[in-house]
């Protein structure tokens, strides 16, 4: 990595990784493809790290006694545990020959792929009371054997920091220069296989041909995402026709229906099948029997007297906050189906949306929690209009503008889908803290805590790092630093004083914050120098925004 990070040429840096995946083993393949994108398993695998900031800390600290506040300064200025551990690592005075005289030990071990592949799945596999101290432990016998390098980048997948040097983009490229394959091929494996790895196992395989991988059940594909329309004039710009559908506020999920199980994947290909039993007890054989193998795409709303409730709340779900029998009760969760992938095993992805709906609409009977979404496919503007108001009135956030002859690209967030949501109006807001930024926003404070007046005081609505320049970074990096007042765990904590205007796409009830609600996907439009504190709005305008917003929710039910 630290080869390919030593150019900037793209082509160099392919080249590079693509004559070091062909030296490897069937076993490593894979590994190495997903540590270089920064990540310890496949994306699809069900191990997970989960190591705190603080016990990261913890561990830099124990191998190298340098203080905390030490560490935390220089995390400060670089936000990156993969160069915290190699300046600790490096920096240690006296300098010792190895880690391994370090630990007062003798045998020099070299470190292999296998073995960090075994201590990050061991790190993974400690779970409930006393995991993290276990993990810890773990770590430390795992970067004994590393150099300060290893120790770098072995932190970087840890963290699962992209800053592992190379994107998902370029590794594609290099595993069809090293494979021999055409990028489009890889490309398309990508988008059906979903795991790098498999990729790069299948590229690796010359008597597979790419292009006619399907999906496979059970392993769920990344979901076709949505470009913003401005208005319906710049939707219709292109398109003669749109399938028009509700853009409901709900948890995306791919259900994939087997003979014998069923299993519902959640946006980030996460396994949330736990969560929703009254979905997958909805499955009838009828469905089976018309479906099987098949993948449906699609949104988990949740009804609560009727109303829609905010993505959040399923969210507690999933974690196993909360008894999901009692949910289930209380709460009962509907899938919304809108898309079909997989189709008696075979493959949809190249099929156009219009024939994918027809087949959707055969193979869905009717049943308790899953239902066919509706759909219309108009022309023009006013017909668009009239369908935007119906389904705003029906507690929907929009709605969802298709291109009917679009084929599905998983992963892609291309034009062949639009969505068109109604904003709120914009607030106006104080920053009061600001966290340092990772990745591309190294060095910046870019997370900034945005807060609405609340009478002499000022109460945390949000966050945000969406909306602003590089330069505009800079610049508010620079003026909050002279505005900090304390220095906190994520960053610092500031005196109220930049006031920005900040763009939403709705409020959540929320009770990490103390005014009980939270923005959704905020993101800052314009630096308010122009403004000052007497300006910022109060918590009360907010207040009545998140009750317009409800009482729009609430005519779902009169509908
Ligand atoms: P956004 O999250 O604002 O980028 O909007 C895209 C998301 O809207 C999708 O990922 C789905 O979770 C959700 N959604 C709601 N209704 C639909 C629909 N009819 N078609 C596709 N996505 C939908």
């Amino acid at each position: 990595m630290e080869k390919v990070d030593s150019t900037s040429k793209k082509n160099e840096k392919v080249t590079i990784f693509a004559s070091f995946l062909r030296k490897l083993s069937k076993f490593e393949l894979p590994l190495i493809c997903y540590y270089a994108t920064g990540q310890p398993f496949s994306n699809t695998s069900e191990n997970k790290i989960q190591f705190g900031w603080s016990s990261f800390m913890n561990v830099v600290n124990q191998l190298t006694s340098r203080t905390p506040d030490n560490l935390r300064g220089f995390y400060g200025t670089k936000a990156d545990f993969g160069s915290l551990i190699e300046y600790a690592l490096i920096k240690r005075t006296p300098q010792p020959k190895s880690l391994d005289s370090y630990f007062g030990q003798n045998e020099s071990k070299e470190l292999t792929i296998e073995d960090v592949n075994e201590h990050l799945a061991k790190i993974a596999s400690f779970k409930g009371k006393g995991s993290q101290k276990a993990k810890k432990n773990q770590l430390i016998h795992l970067l004994k054997y590393a150099s300060p390098l290893e120790a770098k980048y072995i932190a970087r997948i840890i963290t699962s920091d992209t800053r592992t040097g190379f994107r998902e983009g370029l590794l594609l490229d290099a595993i069809a220069e090293a494979f021999k394959h055409h990028n489009k091929g890889v490309r398309y494996a990508y988008m059906v296989l979903s795991d790098i790895g498999d990729v790069a196992q299948v590229a690796r395989d010359q008597s597979v041909d790419l292009l006619s991988l399907k999906p496979r059940i059970f392993h769920p594909l990344r979901s076709m995402l949505a470009t913003k329309a401005e208005s319906i004039d710049d939707a219709l710009e292109n398109y003669k026709s749109l399938v028009c559908e509700p853009k409901i506020d709900g948890f995306r999920a791919q259900l994939h229906i087997g003979k014998n199980r069923c299993k519902l994947y959640s946006r980030n290909l996460e396994d949330v099948t736990h969560a929703f039993p009254e979905i997958i007890d909805s499955i009838s054989s009828d469905l089976r029997s018309r479906l099987t193998p098949g993948i449906l795409d699609g949104e988990v709303v949740a009804l609560l007297d009727g109303k829609p409730v905010f993505f959040q709340d399923l969210s507690t779900r999933i974690l196993r906050k909360r008894d999901i029998a009692i949910s289930v009760e209380s709460t009962p969760c509907y899938y919304y189906v809108f898309d079909i992938l997989l189709h008696q095993g075979k493959s949809l992805l190249d099929i156009q949306l219009e024939k994918r709906k027809e087949i959707l609409y055969f193979s869905i009977p009717d049943l308790k929690n899953i239902i066919k979404m509706e759909h219309k496919i108009l022309e023009n503007k006013v017909d668009i209009q009239n369908q935007l108001q119906e389904a705003i009135q029906n507690g929907s956030e929009g709605l969802m503008l298709k291109d009917p002859i679009s084929k599905y690209q998983a992963g892609k967030r291309g034009k062949g889908w639009l969505k068109l949501k109604v904003t709120l109006p914009t607030l106006d807001l104080v920053i009061v803290g600001a966290e340092w930024g990772h990745g591309r926003r190294t060095g910046w404070l870019s997370n900034y805590h945005l807060a609405a007046r609340d009478r002499n005081d000022y109460c945390v609505i949000g966050k945000t790092f969406k909306g602003l320049k590089d330069e505009e970074f800079v610049q508010l990096t620079e003026h909050l630093q002279e505005l900090e007042l304390s220095k906190e765990p994520y960053g610092i904590s500031v005196q109220p004083k930049i006031v920005v205007e900040v763009e939403f796409d709705n409020i959540q009830e929320s009770s990490k914050y103390t005014s009980g609600m939270a923005l959704r996907f905020a993101r800052i439009t314009r630096i308010r120098n122009d403004k000052d504190l007497e300006d910022v709005d109060s918590i009360e305008t907010v207040r009545q925004l998140f009750q317009d917003q409800l009482q729009r929710q609430k005519r779902t039910d009169k509908a």
